[in-house]
């Protein structure tokens, strides 16, 4: 739908099997579903699905277009890979920041490795062994997982994970839950991190016994398991019915039992920025990927946060009232997160340099009667040469419909007269004008022979540079060579490859082209990583993964040390990293309102 102003709105694609609440939130948000008949290849905002997208996906994709997954994730989001890549880094940095996963056995291939473990725990504990957990790498939602203590019932027909079971979970009134933690990365490069403050808390729906281990409902948290469960409707001692609790609620069982908040928070905080640290030195750049992962977090009776998984496409489905509270709010929130305006002007204008160009200024190219036509010039075009002229109903400029003229042939009409050539140039290289108002939308395939050579990358840049504030970058130089260009030929905008934009700029994204820094909180999102000037510096060009491990490090110290010596901070307040001087007020993410980094030193 185009409105009277000549304004389109933002528009979402969805793959199939996408989550139906990624639809209502947009819609709601006044966004427009991308309709694959009738629209334009590339005429949409954002692209939604619950798989992977294909690498042409990349390749091909638009400056004012966002993906919902960067590329190559599967480092973290498949179990087997997770277990390989934390194990690397254990190796490099030490046990004592990377020792949050129980231990995992990829097999068959680690089978040997395995079978010493095994022994070992046996041996040390005179005889009984440690009870193991085994899942197939390759699946989700619980499918196919069980527990066992002998080796005799370890059995599998597909490559598996045998990890530690961790057997002292904490639990509630019995019950046995883990948390499930939202996390966006805006960014692998540089790394940028949010984790949303609320989330889920999902419990089993029978009682902790490590007497029945073949009792499912018992020993995983899955909803997709539970919901199946005997008691799931039951109202359950403390629990309630059905299997969740927000992370609101959760916060305050934690204080109820006098735990220390902020410690616990930064421990889990700590997990999700060394694991996606494991990965993103490794990730090309893709400036237009966003991605939502949920991490599925397990508390021990000890409240040491281990990590079960990272899930790719975390469920977004509705089953309860807690999946309402906080996954429409998500939603929104990571809405708001990619930073959009309520008009794309960059993609209106990218369609004009497409679309509208070539008859603009070249009347002979424009199609004839029936072909559909698309109307070329935006309203502020038509002001000087055709609005005050011209109020006839009939009129595009003046009533949002098509010009009688451009019915018939484009070189009877006023619009495409020669003192518009100018304005058309300023249009196709991308000005401040309003958009133009198409009348009917049509489908244009590009088709690799009629696609225009793409721009050198200087003029690329500034014709993004020019995206969302709306000024001119149309250099003399530009217009002449544009207006040298054959008939026929059109300006597509470049396509944002990994290699071509090494810059650490988004281009959409005022505060990072500022060289000022993310955000620190967007709704419900807390920016966790940058989390102070040296992180935000190591992050930039070529991500220094050693300084930010080490930062990440430093603070988890800082923040049990301060304890105690609260007096003796305050004086050195001024010297430290998340003192006054940095540029990044950082916020703690966990507690309910959460302060900034500074003040949980005297908080703990
Ligand atoms: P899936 O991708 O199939 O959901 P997970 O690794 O998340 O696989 O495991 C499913 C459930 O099994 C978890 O939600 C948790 O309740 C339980 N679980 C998984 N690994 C462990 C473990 N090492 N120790 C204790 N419980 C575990």
């Amino acid at each position: 739908m185009v409105d009277v102003c000549g304004t389109k709105p933002l528009v979402f694609r969805l793959h199939e099997g996408a989550p139906e609440l990624v639809r209502q939130v947009l819609l709601e948000r006044g966004w427009e579903e991308f309709e694959g008949q009738q629209q334009d290849e590339g005429d949409w905002n954002l692209y939604w699905r619950a798989s992977a997208f294909r690498s042409s996906d990349y390749e091909n994709i638009m400056p004012w277009q966002r993906l919902n997954h960067h590329p190559k994730t599967v480092g973290i989001t498949r179990k087997d890979w997770l277990a390989r890549n934390l194990r690397r880094m254990r190796g490099t940095f030490g046990s004592v920041l990377y020792n949050f996963s129980p231990t995992a056995f990829h097999l068959p291939n680690d089978y040997v490795r395995f079978l010493e473990e095994f022994s070992k725990h046996r041996l040390a504990n005179g005889g009984k062994g440690a009870y193991w957990i085994c899942k197939p790498v390759d699946l989700s939602r619980g499918r196919g997982i069980f527990i066992f203590e002998d080796i005799k019932d370890l059995a599998y027909d597909c490559p598996v994970i045998v990890q530690r079971y961790i057997s002292n979970p904490l639990l509630i009134s019995g019950y046995k839950f883990d948390l499930r933690i939202y996390v966006c990365v805006k960014s692998f490069s540089p790394l940028t991190i949010y984790i949303y403050q609320e989330g889920l808390v999902r419990f089993a729906t029978e009682k902790f016994n490590l007497g029945t281990l073949n009792n499912l409902y018992s020993h995983l948290t899955n909803t997709s398991i539970n919901k199946f469960g005997p008691f799931y409707s039951t109202d359950k001692e403390h629990i309630g019915q059905g299997s969740k609790w927000t992370l609101s609620k959760f916060r305050c069982f934690l204080r109820n039992m006098g735990i220390n908040e902020l410690v616990f928070w930064q421990k889990i905080n700590n997990i999700i920025t060394l694991t996606l640290l494991t990965i993103a030195p490794s990730l090309p750049s893709s400036p237009n990927c966003v991605e939502l992962f949920g991490f599925d977090i397990l508390i021990d009776e000890n409240l040491k946060p281990w990590l079960l998984e990272v899930n790719y496409s975390p469920a977004l489905s509705l089953d309860c009232s807690a999946d309402v509270t906080v996954k429409k709010g998500l939603l929104n929130d990571l809405i708001d997160l990619l930073n959009y305006k309520e008009i794309d002007g960059l993609r209106q204008r990218g369609y004009l340099r497409q679309k509208y160009r070539t008859p603009c200024y070249l009347g002979s190219q424009i199609p004839q009667a029936k072909t559909p036509v698309v109307f070329l010039l935006p309203k502020s075009l038509c002001e000087p040469c055709c609005r005050e002229k011209c109020q006839s109903q009939s009129c595009v400029c003046c009533r949002g419909g098509p010009p009688a003229e451009s019915r018939g042939t484009a070189q009877q009409s006023p619009h495409h007269s020669s003192e518009n050539l100018n304005c058309a140039l300023r249009l196709a290289l991308g000005s401040s004008l309003k958009p133009a108002t198409s009348y009917r939308r049509r489908k244009t395939r590009f088709l690799h022979s009629q696609r225009p050579k793409p721009l050198d990358r200087s003029k690329a840049l500034n014709l993004e540079s020019e995206s969302e504030n709306g000024s001119c970058a149309t250099t003399p130089d530009m217009l002449r060579e544009s207006s040298k260009k054959k008939a026929g030929s059109s300006v597509k905008l470049p396509p944002i490859h990994g290699h071509k934009y090494k810059s650490t700029m988004y281009p959409w994204d005022d505060q990072v082209q500022n060289n000022t820094v993310p955000p620190c909180r967007v709704g419900d999102f807390i920016l966790t990583f940058p989390f102070n000037e040296v992180t935000l510096k190591a992050s930039q060009k070529k991500l220094n993964i050693k300084v930010a491990v080490q930062e990440v490090h430093k603070l988890t110290s800082q923040l049990l040390s301060s304890r105690g010596h609260k007096g003796k901070r305050r004086k050195e307040e001024s010297n430290n990293t998340f003192g006054g001087e940095d540029k990044l007020e950082s916020l703690f993410w966990g507690p309910r309102n959460p302060l900034s980094l500074s003040e949980c030193f005297f908080k703990t």
